[in-house]
């Protein structure tokens, strides 16, 4: 097939970019380069089935293509929050410019969803059947609420023109390839405590996150991606071992044997309280359950985060 990854230069459309090449299949990669970089795709531009091209999705963009993976947006409250009206646009548009190219070329699509769609969840573990609880016009108004409009997008192209959707709403996902100002808990605290410098923890560390090593992440979108037309989600993507940030810190702190020391600062405001995704729908449609847990996955991040300060 050939596929296009919009965001492909990122953090998950990376990897998601190298387990589609393994595959056999053909990539085509569009990203502006805002949070992505060129060295993500560095060791693909010799393949033969691969190319990268500057373009941002709130502008059409056309080529022919069997499947669309929509990944394009800042992922990071540092980035988004910088250019909020970009992020909603970005969201808004890349959706509506992606959703016609798959319209138009009967190409099955897949959207980067986002376990935000829940905003500060008043039940614990999130199930899909949860509308969630989101402020429309906080800080991270422009993220959540682009996504939610994006899901909103989809179903209706499905509604309104039978385009083939698949939408996985992913829980915190990390891994190598992070950039290091990425600004998001877990590059963060490898980053600082890799120099020694101060755990910058936001409020009382006693908030919650669900971590999804990222190769576990990439083996479920591409089974979504790939599964019979029927599953369209929403479809929690996840690891549902649950910790405080903490918990996080401490095992990071342990694990690059760092003289770090926690620094509390405040809170930024609607920072969602717990978040542990409910994955029995994608046990059971999918076959699929994360297999790497947060201490082998910050492990295998270490080296990684190393290697990227020594340059
Ligand atoms: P990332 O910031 O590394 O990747 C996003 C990519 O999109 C970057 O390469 C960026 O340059 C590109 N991009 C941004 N705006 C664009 C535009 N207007 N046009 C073209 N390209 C644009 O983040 P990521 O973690 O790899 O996230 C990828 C997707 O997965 C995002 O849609 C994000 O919302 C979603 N997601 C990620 C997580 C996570 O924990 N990593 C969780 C939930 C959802
Ligand atoms: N966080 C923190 N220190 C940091 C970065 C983040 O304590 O340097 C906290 C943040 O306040 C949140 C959690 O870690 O409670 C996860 O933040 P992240 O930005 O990774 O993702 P979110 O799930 O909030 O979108």
């Amino acid at each position: 097939m050939r596929i296009l990854i919009t965001g492909g230069a990122g953090f998950i459309g990376s990897h998601l970019t190298e387990r589609l090449l393994r595959e056999g299949h053909e990539v085509v990669a569009i990203d502006n380069f805002f949070t992505g970089s060129r060295d993500n795709v560095k060791k693909f531009l010799d393949n033969k089935n691969y190319e990268v091209i500057r373009h941002d999705v709130t502008v059409p963009f056309s080529a022919e293509v069997d499947m669309i993976f929509n990944l394009a947006c800042p992922a990071s409250p540092v980035h988004y929050q910088r250019f909020p009206v970009q992020t909603l646009k970005t969201s808004l548009l890349g959706s509506i410019n992606m959703l016609e190219l798959a319209r138009e070329k009967n190409a099955r699509i897949v959207q980067a969803s986002t376990s935000e769609v829940y905003g500060d969840p008043n039940i614990s573990p999130q199930v899909e059947t949860y509308w969630g609880n989101v402020n429309p016009i906080g800080i991270r108004a422009c993220y959540d609420e682009g996504k939610r409009a994006s899901e909103a997008l989809f179903f209706d192209y499905y509604r309104q023109y039978k385009v083939e959707i698949k939408v996985a709403r992913i829980f915190n996902t990390y891994g190598p390839n992070m950039a290091l100002n990425d600004g998001r808990v877990v590059s963060n605290f490898l980053v600082q405590a890799l120099q020694n410098l101060p755990i910058t923890m936001y409020g009382d560390g006693l908030q919650t996150r669900s971590f999804c090593f990222v190769s576990d992440l990439v083996d479920g979108l591409f089974k979504l991606a790939f599964s019979h037309k029927e599953i369209q989600g929403p479809i929690n993507l996840g690891n549902p071992n649950e910790f405080t940030m903490l918990q996080l810190a401490e095992l990071i702190i342990e694990l690059t044997g760092s003289n770090s020391k926690i620094e509390f600062k405040p809170l930024p405001s609607d920072d969602p309280k717990q978040r542990k995704p409910d994955i029995s729908q994608a046990k059971e449609d999918l076959a699929w359950e994360p297999t790497i847990e947060l201490r082998e996955g910050i492990q295998a991040s270490v080296e990684y985060f190393k290697t990227a300060l020594s340059k």
